[in-house]
């Protein structure tokens, strides 16, 4: 039997629509949720990321602006950047779209960001938040994947949850947000001994490696539930007819493009498992829904009282 496929897209839609809903019945109020984009220099994937970012605030009404600094701009240059939109009452998010150029201090500028402003729930203090259980944002991709996992009822309470990956952005907040809805959560990176084994024992696997459908068929347990974070490229004949043998769509796409996108995970695993998010239309669509989602958050929780007050006057 082959797996449910757990329909990021459709995730993402619902989850934009309530975001929406909830800002239209603010209208009344004069306030709206404000987004602030910082894209330094034209990196080509950060400026498709961007537009799509824009787009999805003009959709929803939310406010949005892009401050597009040059490539050459200083650690100095940025910080003054960011401090000037932490003071800015209309702006509740403040999104600095990675990689920033080699010159610059990374940590230091998002250090910089209003932790009430980091939408990107990159901060320290919203780590820390996160990891005490209390009120804060959380970052987006993890955040994006519980929402796949609760909206699809699949049990997280005592589920054994192994997560490969430890970064900052996505396997660490991930694990946390696990362990916070009651799951036995295992995390694994590259040091990990006999990954296959450790994977196997999980009822919720999350791969978020960076390495093209490296979990394989061993790795999983019948029936699990497997989330593909994962977002790679096929870009060589010999991995096509690897990875999706008799594939006529992506034969297609690699012939127009000269790649296809591949998540961690290797399609194999969709036969032996009970659900799994595809790659694209998985994990990807909710990346952006929760951002949209993060920036209300952010005005509710620092502007709340004044937009409940406006509301009631
Ligand atoms: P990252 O910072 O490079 O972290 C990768 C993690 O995987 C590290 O913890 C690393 O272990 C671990 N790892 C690497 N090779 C491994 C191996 N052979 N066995 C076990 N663990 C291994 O990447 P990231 O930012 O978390 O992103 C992970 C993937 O998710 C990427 O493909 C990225 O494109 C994708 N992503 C997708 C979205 C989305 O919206 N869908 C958002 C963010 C990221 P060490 O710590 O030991 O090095």
């Amino acid at each position: 039997m082959s797996a449910v496929i757990l329909d990021g897209n459709r995730i993402a839609t619902d989850i934009k629509n309530e975001v929406a809903e909830e800002i239209r019945n603010l209208s009344g109020s004069g306030v709206r949720p404000g987004l602030a984009v910082v894209l330094v220099g034209h990196n080509p994937a950060s400026e498709i990321y961007v537009r799509s970012k824009v787009k999805a605030c003009e959709a929803l009404g939310i406010f949005s602006e892009k401050h597009t600094p040059p490539e050459s701009v200083s650690t100095q240059e940025l910080l003054e950047l960011v401090h000037s939109l932490n003071s800015r009452e209309e702006i509740d998010g403040i999104l600095v779209q990675l990689p920033l150029p080699p010159q610059v201090d990374a940590k230091k500028v998002l250090l910089a960001v209003d932790p009430a402003k980091d939408v990107d729930g990159f901060h320290p203090m919203n780590v820390g938040l996160l990891s005490t259980q209390r009120p804060g944002l959380v970052s987006c991709t993890p955040a994006g994947v519980m929402e796949i996992l609760q909206r699809s009822n699949i049990p997280i309470s005592g589920a054994d949850a192994v997560v490969v990956g430890r970064s900052d952005i996505v396997g660490k907040p991930m694990a946390m947000l696990l362990t916070n809805a009651n799951a036995t959560v295992t995390i694994c990176h590259s040091k990990s001994r006999d990954l296959p084994s450790v994977c196997r024992r999980a009822d919720i696997l999350v791969a978020a490696i960076g390495r093209a459908g490296m979990i394989t068929r061993e790795f999983v347990k019948a029936g699990a539930t497997v989330v593909d974070v994962g977002m790679n490229k096929v870009t060589t004949q010999k991995d096509l007819e690897y990875f999706f043998p008799g594939d006529q769509k992506r034969a297609q796409a690699f012939a127009k493009n000269g790649s296809v996108l591949i998540g961690d995970v290797h399609p194999e695993v969709a036969g032996v498992v009970g659900a799994i998010t595809p790659v694209p239309g998985g994990v990807g669509p909710l990346t952006i829904a929760m951002l949209m989602s993060n920036t209300l958050k952010a005005m509710k929780l620092r502007r709340g009282e004044r937009v409940r007050e406006a509301v009631v006057r």
